[in-house]
């Protein structure tokens, strides 16, 4: 039997494609390999948002080729996601040691290529090309691979994106928006919790565009006229497919990510007030507080939308926790503007940010952008921004102290195996003394005490 050891870069969207392979390759008898030095198949899964990761991830596979080519000369090496899409044919010229290439389009074919590697039909491939209905094609989960009852699940409900924010190379190694159908997403969430899952993550890289390019196939979304193709009612594809999931029995929380803010209209914003299951958690990528900024970066709002969807969401939900990305060090950003972006993370007071240092992609717009920041400024403000944040966080977190809260139990801590966590509504991470016969269980925990970015459960008021 082989086995398969696969490494994610990046973001969620590149853990759900992993486990979607995974789950692939297992189906087809493969077994997981806990470490790399145990697998008969290597592959990394590549991210391209920042040049660090691209680089780590060569890095790694000049490492782990060196050692196998010596050693375990059959082992087969396979680059697969957003670099792989990027740079397709390079990779291989660059590291011979390679086998496959993948692209983003092209995960559901990982389990027929590597037969024909490890068959010794082809030699190389390098597989990067568009393919119509692949949005449809991340469907498999591994679900803990076995042992556990997984509590959450991601499911993807588009890939790709059309906003082309300059800064960013999603557009370019994704592709155009396609999404799946209502009912494609419904039956693969029904079918999550009927196997256990109490909450799930719809997944996208734009998902508030949900179906606004059309449907990868024939079913139309809910409340729209077959024969026309006119959508019969004011909400968006987005909202009509949350109002669907929402109908399984059995789920618990309705999650997203990500949003992008101009999705966020009234309809949506809405349905945060009307559906119980929608938690109280928004991630809001405002990637700098400057108009000026905003508009080179091809964002499509100002900081004034921003700030008026951020109080519309506090006024339908007063709990909601909101978080956000930001970028310092975009081209031509100067003090001013970041001093706005610092105003700007004060007066909405994020429960947390995620700081990114710009980072020059090839290809995007921006990299060609005059006036590029030097790299001491971009640390500097990403030093200044990180404190307002962590300060901010700090005192967000230390409110929670004292009060009950609800809690989905995910499973034991990772950092300590004897501790559960859960998850709170507004998407804060609690730690507490429960067993493992809490996983899955909705229940309200005090809070006693509050960490970095963690809160701690009073194990005496859990109902043991
Ligand atoms: S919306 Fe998000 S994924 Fe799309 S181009 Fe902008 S930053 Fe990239």
């Amino acid at each position: 039997m082989r086995s398969v050891f696969i490494k994610t870069y990046g973001c969620q969207m590149n853990e759900r494609d992993s486990e979607a392979v995974a789950a692939q390759l297992v189906a087809k008898g493969y077994t997981l390999a806990p470490s790399e030095a145990a697998a008969d198949v290597i592959l990394l899964n590549t991210c391209s948002v920042r040049d660090f990761a691209e680089q780590k991830a060569i890095g790694k596979m000049q490492n782990i080729a060196a050692d196998v080519r010596k050693n375990r000369p059959d082992v087969v090496l396979g680059f697969m996601g957003c670099m792989a899409q990027s740079r397709g044919q390079e990779l291989i010229d660059r590291l011979p040691d390679v086998d496959l290439v993948l692209g983003t389009q092209k995960f559901h074919h990982a389990a027929d290529y590597l037969d024909e590697i490890l068959a010794g039909h082809r030699d190389k491939i390098v597989d990067v090309a568009a393919e119509q209905g692949s949005e449809a094609t991340i469907r498999e989960h591994l679900l803990n691979g076995n042992a556990q009852k997984s509590v959450t699940a991601f499911v993807s409900i588009m890939q790709g994106c059309n906003q082309y924010c300059t800064f960013c190379i999603v557009p370019y190694t994704r592709g155009e928006e396609r999404s799946r159908s209502i009912a494609d997403i419904v039956a693969e969430c029904r079918q999550l919790v009927s196997q256990g899952v109490k909450e799930i993550t719809l997944l996208g890289q734009i998902v508030t565009s949900y179906g606004k390019r059309g449907f990868g196939r024939a079913e139309l979304p809910l409340g729209q006229d077959a024969q026309q193709r006119v959508p019969t009612t004011k909400k968006t594809s987005f909202v009509q497919l949350l109002d669907a999931v929402h109908e399984i029995d059995g789920l618990e929380r309705i999650r997203f990510t990500a949003p992008h803010p101009k999705g966020y209209g009234d309809d949506l914003i809405e349905a945060y007030a009307r559906l119980p299951k929608l938690v109280e958690s928004a991630h809001l990528p405002v990637q700098s507080g400057s108009d000026r900024v905003l508009k080179l970066m091809h964002r499509g709002y100002t900081r004034d939308r921003f700030l008026g969807i951020v109080k519309k969401l506090r006024r339908a939900k007063p709990d909601i926790g909101i978080t956000t990305d930001i970028i310092v060090g975009f081209p031509g950003e100067i003090e001013d503007d970041f001093e706005q972006t610092l105003s700007l993370a004060r007066e909405v007071q994020f429960d947390n940010a995620y700081i990114f240092k710009y980072s020059q992609r090839r290809d995007t717009p921006a990299a060609g952008m005059p006036d590029q920041v030097p790299l001491k400024i971009r640390e500097d403000r990403n030093h200044r921004l990180l404190e307002t944040v962590n300060e901010i966080g700090k005192r967000k977190y230390h409110a929670f102290v004292g009060r009950r809260t609800q809690i989905l139990v995910e499973g034991p801590s990772k950092k300590n195996p004897a501790r559960m966590t859960g998850r709170t509504r507004c998407n804060k991470i609690v730690v507490f003394e429960g067993a493992e016969r809490h996983r899955g269980q909705l229940m309200d925990v005090k809070i006693t005490r509050a960490g970095s970015f963690t809160l701690y459960g009073d194990p005496a008021i859990v109902n043991l």
